[in-house]
């Protein structure tokens, strides 16, 4: 063998190796970048996407609660228009093992555990409940969840387990629900966030949220504080002007 024909054998091996990673991460950020086309009407009405599939993951050993789960779906099959339905899928994944996770973090792990994607009817959302905590979190704002894609959504369950839970208070099940219920109204637009406002009612100083305190769409729900103001096991509930701005933009 000589040394052109080593080197051209490996050349050919390293081909052989390397093209289906390349493929594999090319088709993922393909998959991913078609995401970003998807509008809040999309989830809202059933023109483009009749089925809605819910990817939900979470971290080995911390499920999100059956009841925010549970709950989850009731509130979207009372606002979305999928005459074929909203599936829920809960799997567990390996967990990252980081206290605390970046937005990129956040989105390699979405790219290495999504199942569904937008395509045909169905209308994927990926939904990861982190064990972990946002690293951008400063000043004492630990921030529960983010809307990070079109369709992504973070929880982080390290700062939601540390809200309190006390006598008279919400169960955990009840703060879970409203922190991603109202997460998910930022995917379906609110509040002037893609989805237009029929009236004026967002809040001057917390962009894309509603200025009701009574809404789920206001600005404490994402803060330890809310838990102040709540009492017993109601998660708050859009208002009618929250309600009036989905159903105009093909909710019901
Ligand atoms: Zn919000
Ligand atoms: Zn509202």
């Amino acid at each position: 063998m000589t040394l052109s024909f080593i080197l051209r054998l490996a050349t050919c091996l390293l081909t052989i190796l390397l093209v289906p990673v390349s493929c594999k991460k090319n088709e993922e950020k393909k998959r991913l970048a078609a995401e970003s086309q998807i509008k809040p009407s999309d989830f809202l009405s059933a023109e483009k996407y009749q089925t809605l599939m819910v990817d939900f993951v979470y971290d080995a050993g911390h499920p999100p609660s059956a009841d925010a789960v549970a709950n989850l779906k009731k509130f979207l099959n009372a606002r979305l228009n999928k005459p074929g339905g909203v599936q829920m899928i809960v799997k567990e994944i390996t967990a990252s093992g980081k206290d605390r996770l970046s937005i990129t973090e956040v989105q390699h792990i979405e790219s290495k555990t999504r199942s569904y994607f937008s395509q045909g009817s169905i209308l994927g959302v990926f939904i990861y409940y982190a064990n972990s905590e946002f690293a951008g979190n400063s000043g004492g704002n630990n921030v529960p969840a983010l809307k990070y894609g079109n369709t992504s959504l973070v929880l982080f369950g390290k700062t939601i387990s540390t809200y309190p839970i006390a006598l008279g208070k919400p169960t955990f099940a009840i703060i879970e629900t409203a922190i991603v219920e109202h997460e998910f109204c930022h995917l379906l637009g609110l509040v002037d966030g893609g989805t237009p406002m029929l009236v004026a009612h967002k809040d001057a100083g917390n962009k894309e949220h509603c200025s009701n305190v009574n809404c789920l769409m206001h600005h404490m729900i994402e803060t330890t504080e809310f838990i102040a103001n709540l009492v017993g096991s109601n998660v708050p509930e859009l208002d009618s002007n929250c309600l009036a701005d989905l159903k105009n933009n093909g909710g019901k």
